[in-house]
């Protein structure tokens, strides 16, 4: 079956993704680079990118005249970091200008991805930019001894159309891989024999932790699972605990967007390893977020583009012991702009990320919970459990060390699982 499966793919992959190979072996290659060679090709990268940009992206050419940039007279890293920073608003309201010409490229796809904001930005991704970007995945495959052909479970949102699942199941028996799309107790006990011959359990992280919570009881045999990988949602500290216990082993995290492509993914020693062949990632010194250019995102760059998430790096220094030498994303620590408003001042609200987080490590306590706020000075907070009066003590007590003029309501037994997509712990109903 395996072999059939790796035959689909790689007779799929030559027709819609040729250079898939090509980048799949660089990336091989350069997994060994040391931090030197691996600097060089990044910059090389970057200066490639941002002379084709100049040259052809009527909007980059604009904004790079205006910071005084010209990338092929004068590089060098001090005059690129002069160019202002690119928003998405930008990426929607520029974007027939921000593309450059069709011509260059054999072929492109049409890209369509919403953000938690409701905005829609679409845009053309070339042949190659979407190919390496599937290699830089199957690279992080490979350290876990996957392959893109293997057994996957998949983990995605909710609410999808009957039409577009029956469309969806076709495909997934192709690709050889199947799907949750809720978690109806009948269609999880059916599931249950199939578990046992996957490889790959992936989607967002929260919904991987409910998996495993239902599965804590059920004894299923997972000797052949080689990877669980979480996306697009910050990985607990408790989901860890019932991840090992059931899947036997940690949920590791791939990072990146759409736009930006993969921007980190987890070894076997647990580090984030930032995807230097295909990224160029700086810090904002002012609210640590993470600014990133897409090295390989020729039909439509993203230059010193503001992805909105909170990031903290590892200690240049910092040496894994899996022996790559690409440098560490320790953990990105929230959203941007998503404030709690208290009755005089804001709080960020990765504040919640730290009071649970703290909850947990000082008192083995493990909490699901979701904030909302509908007024200014007050939140309210869900949680899955009856509210009892040493829960109420444990979160009120901890969250008195951040929030000053906020007044907390904890509501029990709320099911927060019932949105489409990614679980936030934060929802604001203020306009
Ligand atoms: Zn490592």
């Amino acid at each position: 079956m395996s072999k059939f499966h790796k035959l689909l793919f790689l007779r799929g992959a030559k027709k819609r993704n040729p250079l898939i190979f090509k980048h799949f072996e660089d990336l091989k290659r350069s997994e060994g680079f040391s931090r030197e060679e691996l600097l060089q090709l990044n910059e090389e990268r970057l200066k490639a990118l941002c002379i084709f940009s100049f040259k052809n992206s009527p909007f980059y050419r604009r904004r790079f005249l205006e910071a005084g940039f010209d990338p092929e007279q004068q590089w060098s890293m001090d005059s690129f970091r002069k160019i202002p920073v690119t928003t998405k608003l930008e990426l929607i309201s520029e974007n027939e200008d921000i593309h450059t010409p069709s011509h260059f490229f054999k072929k492109r796809f049409f890209v369509e991805t919403s953000g938690t904001s409701g905005q829609i930005l679409t845009f053309h991704r070339d042949e190659s930019w979407d190919s390496f970007n599937r290699a830089s995945i199957w690279r992080g495959y490979s350290w876990f001894g996957a392959n893109p052909w293997d057994k996957k479970l998949y983990f995605w949102g909710y609410n999808t159309a009957k039409l577009k699942q029956a469309k969806l199941r076709i495909m997934d028996f192709l690709v050889n891989r199947f799907r949750l799309f809720d978690y109806d107790p009948d269609k999880l006990e059916k599931l249950i024999p199939k578990l046992s011959k996957v490889k790959v359990i992936e989607g967002y992280s929260s919904m991987i932790y409910e998996l495993a919570n239902l599965l804590e009881k059920k004894q299923v045999d997972f000797s052949e699972l080689c990877m669980v990988k979480g996306t697009s949602e910050k990985i607990f500290p408790h989901y860890q605990d019932v991840a090992k216990k059931v899947f036997g082993k940690n949920i590791i995290s791939e990072y990146g967007s759409t736009e930006s492509g993969i921007i980190a993914f987890e070894c076997p020693s647990g580090s984030m390893h930032i995807n230097l062949e295909g990224v160029y990632v700086e810090k904002d010194p002012e609210d640590g977020g993470i600014i990133v250019t897409n090295l390989q995102s020729f039909s439509f760059p993203s230059i010193r583009y503001r992805l909105g998430d909170q990031i903290e790096l590892a200690d240049p220094d910092f040496e894994c012991p899996c022996g790559m030498k690409h440098p560490v994303l320790l953990e990105v620590t929230g959203r941007i702009g998503k404030n709690i408003q208290g009755l005089s001042r804001n709080y960020p609200s990765l504040t919640l990320y730290y009071i649970f987080k703290n909850i947990y490590f000082n008192h083995e306590r493990k909490i699901d919970f979701q904030a909302h706020q509908f007024e200014k000075g007050k939140l309210q907070i869900w949680v899955k459990e009856p509210v009892s009066d040493e829960l109420k003590s444990l979160i009120f007590n901890e969250s008195d060390n951040y929030f000053t003029d906020l007044e907390l309501e904890l509501l029990e037994n709320h099911d927060f699982r019932q949105q489409a997509g990614k679980l936030r712990d934060f929802v604001s109903h203020i306009e």
